[in-house]
């Protein structure tokens, strides 16, 4: 199978090409160039385990990795979560389920993309027989389980860049207290956004890029939303037939990359009925989906950090579809938007989405009353989920995040401080970051200074 940019002005690109390569050299994101059916092998995987699930799904896209090589990759990317299930689905009561996404190492939903993605980089390493370094930004979990896939891998660096004092303590001690050589922290001043403006700024520049052999590790690789379709397909695969008809999958989003792989499984032949885009605050895409105007506003940090977003990356991918898979439609709204921080659809149809919104004020109040009714502990990102599900369907709220990372406002909204032994073993290790403005020069002086 063959990958496409959506911007349509990069050549079609082989799986393993198109994951090294992250962003596509015109700006746009990677995808399948025919969308597959996989409708008719449904049946066949519904006994299957996590990994083996996986290995079924990835090989349909992975295709130039041999499948032996590939099905090892796999089994050693949830070889560190410590739930037998992987991703366990969890019957808070009739028509409610939750979808457990956080028992990887950095306990949050990103490892699930980015163990396989370093495993992904390791192999790569090898049939090259050259080293990558691998540079991203995060809003906090990202680079967590970046650095967490990747931690000291021969032949890899990795560069994460981070909104200083914008995530959560927790989060920063993940990616700071590693204590391995090939991990660098860089603490920037300014917003998520802004780090995430530097990389795109970074990666436009094909000398350097190329020169140093940069991978992309934010949400926009392909491999990453690929991967994130095997839970959604997992968990559709546990639920009693009636369900599987009218189940809405409720996502706390931020850069779109999580909805979106739901979205794609739909498009490639799993009967999923709605999706539900739960925002924070930063609420750009509840009001896309609700107005089809897509605006920016400031960023409000919030209580729900890691979807403290306003331009979201993914939401190209999405576009692309929606505007008839035309790549000259896609550059003119993505250029319009970039130049104005605004584009109004005409027509905007929501589809399959519905969405909600979730300010700081409500969050502490829905952890209580989860807690108080379900006898469950969620943490902020998966509360804004539950802010408001929608009648007469059948909920699976995607749990994004462990409650012990959000130690403080899970305190504050039920009086218990959730904790978790990988938690309480970092606070014990020296923090190593390294502190640079959010301007493009000084983070290139700095990769160009540690690149392998
Ligand atoms: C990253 C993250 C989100 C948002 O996911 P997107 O793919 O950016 O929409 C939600 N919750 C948690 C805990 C996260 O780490």
């Amino acid at each position: 199978m063959r990958y496409i940019s959506t911007r349509g002005q990069t050549p079609a690109l082989g799986f393993s090409d198109a994951v090294a390569t992250g962003l596509a050299p015109d700006g746009g994101l990677f995808l399948p160039e025919q969308l597959p059916d996989l409708s008719g092998r449904l049946a066949g995987w519904a006994g299957l385990g996590y990994a083996d699930l996986c290995f079924e799904f990835m090989r349909v896209f992975a295709t130039d990795i041999p499948a032996p090589r590939l099905r090892e990759l796999v089994n050693r990317s949830y070889m560190r979560f410590t739930d037998p299930a992987i991703a366990p689905l969890r019957r808070l009561g009739p028509g409610l389920h939750v979808l457990e996404l956080f028992h990887g190492p950095t306990l949050a939903f990103k490892d699930f993309a980015l163990q396989l993605l370093g495993q992904l980089y390791g192999h790569q390493c090898e049939v090259r027989g050259e080293a990558i370094n691998v540079l991203g930004a995060t809003s906090g979990d990202t680079g967590a389980a970046a650095i967490h896939g990747l931690i000291g891998r021969p032949g890899t660096a990795i560069f994460i860049l981070y909104p200083d004092g914008r995530v959560s303590p927790l989060q920063e001690r993940q990616m700071t207290c590693t204590g391995a050589d090939n991990v660098f922290a860089l603490a920037i001043d300014g917003s998520f956004d802004d780090a995430q403006a530097a990389l795109k700024e970074i990666f436009a520049d094909q000398a350097f890029r190329t020169g140093h052999r940069l991978s992309a590790v934010n949400s926009i690789n392909l491999a990453r939303v690929l991967a994130q379709c095997v839970y959604y397909l997992s968990a559709w695969l546990r639920l009693a037939p009636a369900e599987q008809e009218d189940v809405e999958f409720v996502v706390p989003t931020g850069n779109f990359g999580n909805v979106l792989a739901g979205w794609l499984l739909q498009q490639i032949g799993v009967p999923i009925r709605s999706f539900k885009i739960a925002t924070n605050q930063n609420d750009i895409l509840y009001r896309l989906f609700t107005t089809g105007e897509y605006r920016v506003a400031e960023v409000a940090p919030s209580l729900a950090p890691s979807m403290d977003i306003q331009v979201a990356s993914n939401f190209e991918r999405f576009l692309y579809y929606t505007v008839g898979r035309d790549p000259a439609r896609v550059r003119e709204v993505m250029e319009r938007f970039k130049a104005t921080g605004d584009y109004r659809f005409a027509d905007w149809n929501a589809g399959a989405f519905t969405a909600s919104r979730c300010s700081d004020a409500e969050i502490p109040g829905i952890i209580q009353r989860i807690h108080r009714q379900y006898g469950y502990v969620a943490d902020p990102h998966t509360a804004c989920a539950f802010k408001e599900l929608t009648p007469g369907r059948t909920s699976v709220v995607l749990a994004t995040a462990s409650p012990a990372k959000f130690p403080e406002t899970i305190r504050a909204a039920i009086g218990v401080e959730p904790t978790h032994p990988s938690l309480e073993a970092l606070k014990a290790r020296p923090v190593v970051k390294h502190r640079l403005t959010a301007k493009t020069g000084a983070i290139r002086a700095f990769i160009e200074a540690h690149a392998v």
